[in-house]
């Protein structure tokens, strides 16, 4: 008999109100900001939001230098 298990690592996880980290479901509270003040967490949360926009910004240069690049090998081989 068989029986369809629903994959547990999204149901064992939720995101944190406070600082929007991810923790398990069986944690009463976040460990990542159980011990500290909301003003520390809102700092936490404050910069997890500028890595996120920082790798965007990121991939958009990556994307830049590809074009420049390949721009460049189709002057040079042209
Ligand atoms: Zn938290």
């Amino acid at each position: 008999m068989t029986s369809i298990q629903p994959p547990t690592k999204t149901l064992f996880r939720q995101i944190c109100e406070r600082c929007g980290s991810k923790y398990g479901k069986d944690e009463e509270r976040c460990p990542h900001c159980k011990g500290v003040s909301d003003s520390e967490s809102e700092r936490y949360r404050a910069r997890s939001v500028r890595e996120k926009e920082t790798n965007a910004h990121l991939g958009v240069l990556f994307l830049a230098l590809a074009g420049a690049l390949a721009l460049l090998m189709s002057v040079i081989f042209w």
